[in-house]
C-alpha cells in the first residue's frame, strides 16, 4: 500500500489493509537511534514500519510524515493518544487525538501550492517536506532562520520583507497540524483553554515506549532461557510475546 493509500484508509477511519505493521516487535527496530536527528528518526520508523522507501518518506509533506507517525503510535501501543491540558486550578483536561480524525481535518484544508499576498506583492510557496526539514535543522541559530526557512520554500515571486508574516500565516494555515492548537474546558472550573501540541514529540515518545517494551521482552527471555538475542529476535512476535508473558505476565 502507498504512503497516500494509507492516509486515505485512515481518512476513512480505518487502517485495516494497511501493510502498516506495529513498530516495536522487530528486533531490527531496536537499531533505530531515537537520538539522533528528528527528520532521521521518523524517516526510519516509517520506513521500517510501513515498509516504505527512504526517499519517498523524505519527499512527503510534513504533515503526512506526522500523520503517519500517529497512526503507527496509534498501532503499536494499546493506550490512545492524549493531550494533557494543565488548569490553574489544578485539574487537567484530556484530549483523545486520532490520527483518522486528524486525517479528515488535514484533507479538508489540502492545497498544494500557498498565496501570500501583502501590499499588492505576491509569492507563492509549497508545503515543506521531510527533507526541508532535516535541511532546516541544520541552519543551526542564524538569526534570520525564519526567513530562511520560508525562502526554501519559494515556488515563484520573491519574499520581500512585506510578504514575511503573511507568508507565515498562510503556510500555517495550509498546515494546521505541524503546530496544532487544541481547545478544551476546564473538567472542574470550565475555564478555557487552549494549547500549541507536538505531535511529532508526542509520537516518538510513545514509540519510545514500544521500544522499551521490546527490550523488556528481549531482556526477560535472555535472563531466564539463556538464549542468544539473536536467536530471540528469530522468534515471531507472537511467540516472543506470549513466552515473556509466561515469565512475567504484566509484558503481555
Ligand atoms: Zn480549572
Amino acid at each position: 500500500m502507498t504512503t497516500l493509500a494509507f492516509l486515505t484508509s485512515l481518512a476513512s477511519g480505518s487502517v485495516a489493509g494497511a501493510r502498516v505493521r506495529p513498530y516495536g516487535i522487530d528486533v531490527a527496530d531496536l537499531e533505530i537511534d531515537f537520538d539522533a536527528p528528528r527528520p532521521i528518526v521518523v524517516t526510519r520508523v516509517l520506513a521500517a514500519c510501513l515498509r516504505g522507501r527512504e526517499d519517498e518518506l523524505w519527499a512527503a509533506s510534513v504533515q503526512t510524515r506526522i500523520l503517519l507517525l500517529l497512526a503507527l503510535s496509534e498501532v503499536s501501543l494499546a493506550a490512545p493518544v492524549e493531550a494533557h491540558l494543565a488548569c490553574r486550578c489544578g485539574e487537567t483536561a484530556v484530549i483523545e487525538l486520532s490520527a483518522a480524525e486528524l486525517a479528515s481535518f488535514v484533507a479538508s484544508r489540502r492545497r498544494d501550492r500557498v498565496i501570500a499576498e501583502a501590499n499588492g506583492e505576491r509569492v507563492e510557496l509549497r508545503l515543506p517536506t521531510g527533507r526541508d526539514q532535516l535541511r532546516w535543522a541544520q541552519l543551526g541559530d542564524r538569526m534570520d532562520v525564519a526567513r530562511a526557512v520560508l525562502e526554501t520554500l519559494v515556488v515563484e515571486g520573491e519574499l520581500t520583507d512585506a510578504l514575511l508574516v503573511a507568508a507565515d500565516r498562510a503556510l500555517g494555515e495550509a498546515d494546521p497540524i505541524v503546530e496544532l492548537e487544541v481547545t478544551s474546558a476546564c473538567p472542574a472550573c470550565g475555564t478555557a483553554l487552549s494549547q500549541i501540541i507536538d505531535l511529532e514529540r508526542i509520537s516518538l515518545t510513545r514509540l519510545r515506549h514500544a521500544r522499551a517494551g521490546l527490550l523488556a521482552q528481549v531482556h526477560v527471555l535472555a535472563s531466564t532461557y539463556h538464549w542468544t538475542e539473536a536467536a530471540i529476535a528469530a522468534l515471531p512476535s507472537w511467540r516472543r510475546a506470549e513466552y515473556a508473558a509466561l515469565v512475567q505476565p504484566r509484558l503481555r
